[in-house]
């Protein structure tokens, strides 16, 4: 669903406000590069702002969205506002010529034109140095706005004829709902928000099922070190060195654990809004009443003490026996 020009200023006002000004100031540049990961709102941003440039109902910067140039932008139907994205792999030379030749025509209705592409840094070479010819020779009243999560990957010349706005990663509030958007259950979308602020990444790890069995055997180790903590190391030789294999394996397992012991902290502190398993609440509820809070912290400070030594290259599996069996001692 697209995201309202309200909506937006929540997510990146900083972008927002640059853009409101210019709008207001009637100083808008003819080509503009939006570059940031994904999920941070280019999209809806450039359509907002295309709105924005055509209405005809304006109020201040912010565009009506009833009028005919506003519902016509939104439903990719104006005749005067062309949106690109790559054919397949990339965007082809093609497309730059067939927008060069429809923007050669007088505007249909308007005199002013609008084109904005999608993963700009997608384009062939012919395609990119079509575009950099159309970028050198603005005609009076045609804008662009290019959008790219890969900015390094662009022309240096192209860059250099835009006006660059940053989009901010997004907060762990704002990915939070825009993983429960792409059908991620609240209490994983709750966890990812932990680990990552790219969108990208956290359904890359919502679809991972290395990363879904770490979870859980995260929760599992942490379960025979509170019932039956002479068990533990057992459970690191049978179940976990199977799974961990590597160092950036060993690196997302301590930051879960690292995770879970965190919110054993800020349950015991009353603190039960920023949590990350929030699925396992309950039963970290009941562990909190049964430890004390120094504990709670000398535990999380005994996995972060592991997290410094695997970056120092220690062993990995030596470590994690020498941080169980800290953590047995309580
Ligand atoms: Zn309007």
């Amino acid at each position: 669903m697209v995201k309202t020009w309200r909506e937006l200023e929540d997510i990146q006002p900083k972008v927002m406000k640059m853009i409101e000004n210019s709008l207001n100031k009637g100083r808008i540049s003819h080509a503009y590069l939006f570059e940031g990961g994904r999920g941070t709102g280019k999209k809806d941003v450039s359509f907002q702002m295309a709105k924005s440039l055509f209405c005809t109902n304006r109020d201040g910067a912010k565009p009506c969205s009833t009028c005919s140039n506003c519902r016509r932008i939104e439903s990719q139907n104006h005749p005067d506002v062309h949106f690109i994205s790559p054919e397949g792999q990339s965007i082809k030379k093609e497309q730059i010529q067939y927008l060069q030749a429809e923007f050669q025509r007088t505007g249909v209705e308007s005199r002013k034109k609008l084109y904005i592409i999608e993963h700009v840094n997608k384009m062939t070479p012919n395609a990119a140095n079509s575009l950099l010819k159309f970028l050198e020779e603005p005609h009076a009243d045609t804008y662009a706005i290019l959008l790219t999560e890969q900015v390094h990957q662009l022309l240096d010349t192209i860059v250099s004829r835009c006006q660059v706005l940053s989009f901010q990663p997004l907060t762990p509030q704002v990915l939070v709902d825009t993983l429960v958007e792409h059908s991620v259950s609240p209490s994983t979308a709750q966890l990812l928000s932990h680990l990552t602020n790219s969108l990208e990444e956290a359904l890359q790890l919502n679809e991972d099922e290395w990363f879904g069995l770490a979870r859980k055997l995260v929760i599992k180790l942490n379960e025979t070190l509170v019932t039956r903590p002479e068990q533990a190391l057992f459970f690191i030789q049978e179940e976990w060195i199977s799974h961990f294999k590597d160092k950036e394996q060993y690196e997302k397992g301590l930051h879960l654990l690292l995770l879970l012991y965190r919110d054993l902290v800020q349950l015991q502190a009353d603190n039960e809004q920023t949590i990350a398993f929030i699925g396992y609440r309950e039963q970290l509820k009941k562990q909190a009443l049964q430890t004390t809070q120094r504990k709670s912290v000398q535990r999380l400070e005994a996995v972060l003490k592991a997290k410094q030594k695997l970056s120092s290259n220690m062993n990995p599996q030596l470590l994690i026996e020498e941080l169980v069996l800290e953590l047995q001692e309580g």
